[in-house]
């Protein structure tokens, strides 16, 4: 069997002109970064702003097991099924963070047949997005250490500094350091860190931003800080959200790439799934929208995080209004919801199955809160039996729900057809009537409350001490009407990844309160949560490797 890389580079692409072309993008009007990679201008937008827009497809799934259950590998093999079938389907999809590429989760453009190409590219360096990101991000860090050793005229407490470095690589030294070490002359010393650039609010903050200005009003608000009096102290008073905007004039414009089928793809931006929403930008989608009749869109995670996430913050920042959702399920990841362990896997096991389907059945439940049709699509391995797959089937349509099984891995779009088909059923046949889950007027406890109980499953919430106290500290800023960005675990829909399955009775406890207030958010940590990863103990950087024609081997 060939490795997702050696597919990659069997790829016969076709220039971005060409592809362009087909979305009615004259190549006069695309930022070419060579052959295969372009961005696509401000004006673009502009121009289309009186078209109607596609429809929009979001792409989820269950818990997960720790391999991933291919939400990236289904988005894709959808979108170029759909082109197969005849329809202006386009994808938009995040961008890839360095870091994982060079640890253990390998990239992030999909994989098998179904996967977005220039491979190496899209997950090495691609178009500098998160390069300029992590230098918006270092400048304001830069700034705040200047104002502080050159008087400290807004009184910043350096003890109450939460805006950090950041650097787009694993690198668990980096986490606590100590700043402004070596006399006077290099500044005042603190204690400070480093995260992941994609788990940078600017990350979060340019995949929420609608234009350019809105970007610079995002920037301005960020909160680094609190004075010696406890008040916020924000980019705009240390006058860095000019240059941060001027640092991400490029990286704020969508990337336009390609499937391994010559379909569109528009990759842009890639906020975490856990501190931030996981999804890519809001720019992104809705120029996809304008460009295709069908847009097929992932959010990270599994439904619980992702999924949330994309309906209860983006489409309600954004104003999108999804047509259809397709919750990707695989067999391994029902049977390991059903206790069976990681090595056990690929053993037919239906008592096992027949237990994990409580987990999916959770989330069609969940989904169907959202009043949005939901397909549920099998991620098909070429280990599972018919049994198995009927077995689900049958039980997804005992739910209420559509369902198709997908091949796109191992035959690409050609394998998608029946879910593409039946996608296609849904969005003819099925109106929505979406709705979010929760209110603006909540308060951030009531809302929190409501994603625990409603979609987690939880008896109860318990929030500890600090979190307590850090929303009293939002509620005197005035920003509880802002959506709730949840960080959990991903692997269970409580905050204890071992409780599979479908867990009751347990309860939600909140540990942590953070302010995104650039981004637009609160984040609420169950958990801890890791914002600067560590490379494992045999790190895929160990084995990517170039050859003398440049030939790149070794990523995943
Ligand atoms: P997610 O987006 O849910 O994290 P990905 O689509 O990135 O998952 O897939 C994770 C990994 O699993 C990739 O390496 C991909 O090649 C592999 N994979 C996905 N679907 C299949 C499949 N049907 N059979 C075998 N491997 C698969
Ligand atoms: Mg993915």
């Amino acid at each position: 069997m060939k490795t997702d890389i050696q597919i990659a580079q069997e790829a016969v692409m076709q220039p971005i002109t060409e592809v362009a072309k087909r979305l009615g993008i004259s190549s006069d009007c695309l930022e070419q970064y060579g052959k295969y990679k372009a961005k696509l201008p401000y004006k673009l937008m502009e121009d289309l702003k009186d078209k109607p827009n596609g429809k929009l497809v979001l792409v989820t799934a269950t818990n997960p097991t720790p391999a991933g259950e291919g939400k990236t590998t289904i988005t894709v093999g959808l979108g170029q099924a759909l082109c197969k079938m005849g329809k202006n389907a386009v994808i938009a999809l995040r961008e890839p963070s360095l870091g994982p590429c060079m640890g253990i989760k390998g990239g992030a453009a999909g994989g098998g047949y179904a996967q977005v190409v220039p491979m190496e590219d899209i997950n090495l360096h691609f178009t500098g997005d998160i390069h300029a990101i992590g230098a918006a991000n270092n400048l304001l860090a830069s700034m705040i250490d200047n104002h502080i050793h050159q008087g400290n005229s807004l009184k910043i407490d350096t003890r109450t500094i939460t805006w950090k470095r950041c650097v787009d690589l694993n690198d668990r030294a980096l986490r606590e350091i100590v700043i402004g070490l070596g006399g006077a002359l290099n500044g005042v010393p603190r204690q400070d860190g480093f995260m992941i650039t994609v788990a940078s609010e600017i990350m979060a903050i340019l995949c929420l931003a609608n234009d350019l200005m809105d970007l610079k009003q995002k920037l301005g608000n960020i909160i680094i800080g609190y004075n010696t009096a406890g008040e916020p102290v924000t980019a705009r008073d240390l006058h860095a959200e000019g240059a941060m905007t001027t640092l991400l004039k490029e990286a704020i414009k969508p990337n336009l790439v390609q499937t391994l089928e010559n379909t569109p793809v528009i990759m842009h931006g890639g906020p975490f799934a856990n501190i931030a929403h996981g999804c890519n930008s809001i720019m992104a989608t809705k120029l996809a929208l304008k460009l295709g009749d069908i847009v097929v869109t992932e959010a990270g995670f599994g439904a619980d995080l992702g999924a949330e996430k994309f309906l209860d913050i983006k489409c309600r920042k954004a104003g999108l209004v999804p047509d259809a959702i397709v919750l990707v399920t695989t067999i391994r990841a029902l049977k390991y919801n059903g206790g069976v362990a990681k090595e056990d896997l690929k053993e037919v096991c239906m008592d096992a199955l027949r237990a994990g389907f409580s987990n999916l059945e959770k989330h069609i439940e969940n989904l169907q809160k959202y009043q949005v049709p939901v397909v549920v699509t099998l991620n098909a391995f070429v280990t599972d039996t018919e049994e198995e797959i009927s077995f689900v089937q049958s039980a997804c349509e005992a739910k209420g729900c559509d369902f198709a099984t997908a091949n796109v891995w191992e035959k690409g779009g050609e394998g998608g057809l029946l879910l593409a088909q039946k996608l296609i059923e849904v969005l003819e046949t099925k109106p929505g009537s979406f709705k979010y889950l929760y209110e603006d007027n909540l308060s951030i406890e009531e809302k929190i409350t409501c994603i625990a109980k409603e979609i987690y499953g939880a008896k109860q919430v318990a929030f500890e001490p600090a979190a307590k106290k850090a929303l009293e500290k939002v509620k005197a800023l005035g920003l509880s009407h802002l959506p709730v960005c949840m960080a959990k675990n991903q692997y269970s829909l409580s905050d204890d990844p071992r409780a599979l399955g479908r867990p009751q009775g347990f309860t939600t406890t909140v540990r942590e309160i953070r302010i995104s207030a650039g981004a637009g958010f609160i984040v609420a940590l169950t958990g801890s949560v890791m914002t600067m990863p560590g490379l494992p103990k045999k790190p895929a950087a160990e084995v990517i490797d170039i050859d003398d024609k440049g030939i790149v081997t070794g990523l995943f």
